[in-house]
């Protein structure tokens, strides 16, 4: 499925210009457009589900695909040895903006624990 005014589906389809960094058969790699860290790439399913908890009801193997994607960038990023969080922003209290699942991986500087 796909959502016409969803900002992220338009990433996937190419109407709105992305620094794309992987590729897979189900999901879309890009550099997130205002970076918390040295490495912040988001990692999003071509199909369009809100949330996590969506698309895991929905779909389970979609979730296993995007964490191994997830991890597949970090590798990439070189940051697997330093250590990476991957993240899933859920619901606007969390600081969910976009309605897109997408996972952040963040890497590349100390990542303080409990997040902010
Ligand atoms: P959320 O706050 O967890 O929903 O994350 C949404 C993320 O999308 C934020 O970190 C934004 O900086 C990022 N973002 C919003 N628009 C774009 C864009 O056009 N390209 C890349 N990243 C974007």
């Amino acid at each position: 499925m796909v959502d016409p005014d969803c900002l992220f589906c338009k990433i996937v389809k190419g109407e709105v210009p992305a620094e794309i960094v992987r590729e897979g058969e189900r999901t879309v790699a890009f550099r997130d457009i205002n970076p918390q860290a040295p490495t912040h790439v988001l990692v999003i399913p071509r199909e369009h589900h809100a949330d996590a908890a969506t698309a895991a009801a929905a779909d389970t193997g979609l979730l296993d695909a995007l964490v191994r994607e997830a991890h597949e960038v970090a590798r990439a990023e070189g940051v697997v040895d330093s250590g990476y969080r991957l993240v899933f922003n859920t619901g606007t209290g969390a600081g969910q903006t976009v309605f897109h699942l997408h996972g952040h991986v963040l890497g590349g500087r100390g990542l303080n624990w409990p997040p902010g």
